[in-house]
């Protein structure tokens, strides 16, 4: 078996480790990937887009997969593709003959074993659930065998994979309803709010209407101005909504990386005074209300792929992200945690939200109904660690949680309350892996297994 000693890290930059990194590909008997290991763990990585250290294992071995989208197979609206297939990829071929991916990240630079291991959401949580809402099957290597994995057939290996973190085998193959399109293009509306409470009042008063939904609000506002926000909402285009060149080529799919970050930039260039300017020339770009906008889905769901490796824009510190869910009727809390972040002056630049629908049976998915806000935050602000720690307190007194694809800093028990079902994932993980041969440097520090 070919291997090779990598450094590796999540997309924070922050966690820095040796692993051995061989790619599925290389090994021509499965079984071997787990014994050979000598114990020190392994885990699959796809894309490394998930923020912290869930996708490494200092030490221990990582497995990674070609993302080769030759071999795909579209039986009716049901999608078969390898592991290591990238949304990207799959946009790239599919788009062109009518499909979209049911659920898109912020980027699409995302595997598909990534998307189920951390049972992704996107804007569309609201009406459609998560990725692995609209997965039928799939299949696990794991240290006892491969397995074929059916929704309804083998429920509890399904939903402890799903948002499972890796950690009960790797996905090597995986089926999943894509949506029919007849364009490449989404009808949207952006609206300006001035407040939290204005965009809370919109979100809740009107989302439905629309498949798709997101705010950017400024967390940086103060007083009255606090949780000032752009509104983004849209559905794809139908053929009778465009015109021109569009209507002519309306699946044309054009997705391009326009710029990539530069290897070096000095840490701290991101600071207070930057993102506060930034936020404002935002803010006060953004149309108080337009409808009908036609936009590409590139420009609608990725802008930020729109740079290549944005995330060395924060500098060798590195970042994090901070995504939290508060239950529907705690509006109350998400405005006193805005607040918090604002007093603070935690210089994050463009938070999110959004709203979450129903629940899914994964055991350790994050979603559950309510809000839930993800903010990019550089390494280094005082008293940022304390902070968190008290707004995780904040979260898990309400019934919320934190998502584990984004965190690099939580401790264990916390995530052991905010996940009551750890139990039975770690039961159902023993039966599959009974040496403890899968883990993470993510599961060693939350002991999650
Ligand atoms: C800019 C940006 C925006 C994002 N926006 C969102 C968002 O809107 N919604 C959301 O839900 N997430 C979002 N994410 C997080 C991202 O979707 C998840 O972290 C996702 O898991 C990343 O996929 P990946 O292929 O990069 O996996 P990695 O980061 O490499 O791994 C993530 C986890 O999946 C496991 N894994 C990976 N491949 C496999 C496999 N084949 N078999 C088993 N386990 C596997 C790893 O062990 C690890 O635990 C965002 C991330 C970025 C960087």
């Amino acid at each position: 078996m070919k291997t090779q000693r990598q450094l590796l890290n999540g997309w924070g930059r922050t966690q820095k480790v040796t692993s051995e990194v061989v790619d599925l590909k290389q090994i021509t008997d499965t079984e071997n990937i787990f014994s050979e290991a000598n114990g020190a763990g392994v885990i699959a990585r796809g894309m490394g887009r998930a923020y912290g250290d869930a996708a490494q294992i200092a030490g221990g071995r990582v497995v990674i997969q070609e993302d080769r989208i030759d071999d795909s197979q579209l039986s009716g609206n049901h999608l078969t593709v390898h592991g290591g297939v990238s949304l990207n990829s799959i946009l790239n071929s599919y788009v062109p003959k009518g499909y979209f991916v049911p659920v898109t990240p912020g980027t699409r630079y995302v595997s598909v074993g990534g998307a189920i291991a951390a049972d992704i959401h996107g804007k569309n949580h609201h009406l459609d659930g998560t990725f692995t809402n609209h997965v039928s099957q799939f299949e696990l290597i794991t240290p006892t065998g491969t397995h074929q994995i059916d929704k309804d057939l083998d429920e509890d290996i399904f939903w402890a994979t799903a948002g499972g973190m890796g950690l009960t085998g790797i996905i090597v193959k995986a089926t999943f309803e894509m949506i029919p399109i007849e364009s490449a293009y989404i009808k949207m509306e952006t609206r300006r709010c001035t407040n939290l409470d204005e965009l809370m009042a919109v979100m809740l008063g009107s989302d439905d209407k629309f498949r798709y939904s997101v705010a950017w609000i400024d967390l940086m506002a103060k007083g009255g101005d606090i949780g000032r926000s752009v509104l983004t909402r849209g559905d794809h285009a139908i053929l009778d909504e465009l015109h021109g060149k569009r209507a002519e080529q309306p699946l044309k799919y054009v997705a391009n990386t326009k710029l990539e970050a530069p290897k070096w930039i000095p840490t701290g260039t991101l600071n207070t005074v930057s993102i506060k300017a930034f936020n404002e020339l935002w803010y006060r770009k953004a149309p108080k209300l337009r409808q009908d906008q036609i936009a590409t889905l590139a420009s609608f769901f990725h802008p930020l792929d729109g740079v290549g490796s944005w995330n060395r824009i924060y500098g060798n510190s590195g970042f994090l992200q901070y995504q939290f869910v508060v239950p529907n009727g705690q509006e109350e809390t998400l405005r006193k945690i805005v607040e918090r972040l604002s007093a603070a002056g935690v210089a994050s630049f463009l938070a999110v939200l959004k709203r979450f629908g129903a629940e899914n049976k994964g055991l350790l998915s994050f979603p559950r109904p309510g809000w839930t806000l993800a903010l990019d935050i550089p390494i280094g602000q005082e008293n940022l660690s304390s902070l968190l720690n008290e707004l995780d307190d904040e979260v898990l007194g309400v019934g919320g949680r934190i998502y584990l694809a984004k965190d690099s800093r939580a401790s264990g028990p916390t995530i052991h309350k905010m996940y009551p079902e750890i139990d039975k994932f770690a039961m159902i993980k023993s039966k599959l892996d009974p040496n403890g041969l899968i883990k993470s440097d993510l599961s060693r520090r939350l002991g999650l297994i």
